[in-house]
């Protein structure tokens, strides 16, 4: 059994990521937050593709409930390996920055970059040890350009695309792979107020994406077809750059 866990995959991009690996024939550990009842309707997806997994609730910016909850199933568990880890939970909290409160700033850096050091530092060990991984961070176009009123968002994404690279190197000689994903507007609960008539003019696409489109991506950078692909970031944005 091939295990993936994928972090944020109650709704949104998460949950299209965990249809889509389960496809692809992994046993899916969906993380969220705090919807249970679409974390459960997220397993129902997995398993009506034929695939199984199950639902771990645990808060991706506390390193001490990721200790407990995701390191507590890897005690409980030392046969299993986690071979694809797609960093994918986020928030957005948008303001101008000479607003912007400690919370607004904090609660951002704190679940987007903080998560990807600690979950990725409990499930790269298993990897090493395996000699093979796959690590997908899905990070956003605001993380490679810059968008107003996203100075935290911006800065926490941006993180995250320089700890890939990073990370990449530290791991590759272990046939680990460290790529991310940039999506630019996607139709999900996190775009619910933006309206697309407004920004599809800008968009070469002339449309925003769904969640399918951007989980295409990351199953591919999750495969082992993905072999000689890693410390790259994959935009998925419909031509959207500048
Ligand atoms: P979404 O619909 O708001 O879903 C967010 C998911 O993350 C939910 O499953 C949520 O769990 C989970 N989550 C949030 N905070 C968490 C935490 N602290 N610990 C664990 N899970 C947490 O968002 P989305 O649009 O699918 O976005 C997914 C990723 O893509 C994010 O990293 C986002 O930054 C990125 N992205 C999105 C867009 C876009 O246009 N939508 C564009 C670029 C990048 P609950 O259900 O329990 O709340």
């Amino acid at each position: 059994m091939k295990y993936a866990l994928v972090t944020g995959g109650s709704r949104g991009i998460g949950r299209a990521i965990c249809v889509k690996l389960a496809e692809m024939g992994h046993y899916i550990i969906i993380n969220f937050a705090s919807n249970t009842e679409e974390a459960e309707k997220t397993l129902a997806m997995v398993r009506e593709k034929g695939g199984d997994g199950e639902i771990m609730k645990f808060n991706v910016g506390n390193q001490s409930e990721v200790e407990t909850m995701l390191g507590g199933w890897l005690e409980k568990n030392p046969d299993k390996c986690i071979e694809v880890l797609v960093n994918n939970a986020g928030i957005k909290k948008d303001q101008l920055l000479m607003w912007m409160s400690n919370d607004e700033w904090n609660s951002v850096l704190d679940t987007n970059l903080g998560g990807f050091f600690n979950v990725t530092r409990l499930i790269i060990k298993g990897m090493l040890v395996k000699k093979y991984g796959r690590v997908v961070n899905v990070v956003s176009l605001s993380g490679l350009k810059g968008l107003p009123g996203q100075t935290n968002y911006s800065a926490s994404k941006a993180g995250v695309i320089g700890a890939t690279k990073a990370l990449s190197q530290e791991v590759g000689r272990r046939n680990i792979t460290v790529n991310a994903v940039a999506p630019g507007f996607i139709k999900t609960d996190m775009t619910e107020g933006i309206n697309e008539k407004d920004f599809k003019q800008l968009i070469p696409m002339a449309r925003f994406g769904t969640s399918e489109e951007v989980a295409e991506a990351v199953g591919f950078l999750a495969s082992e077809k993905a072999s000689y692909i890693t410390g790259q970031v994959l935009s998925v944005n419909g031509g959207l750059y500048s």
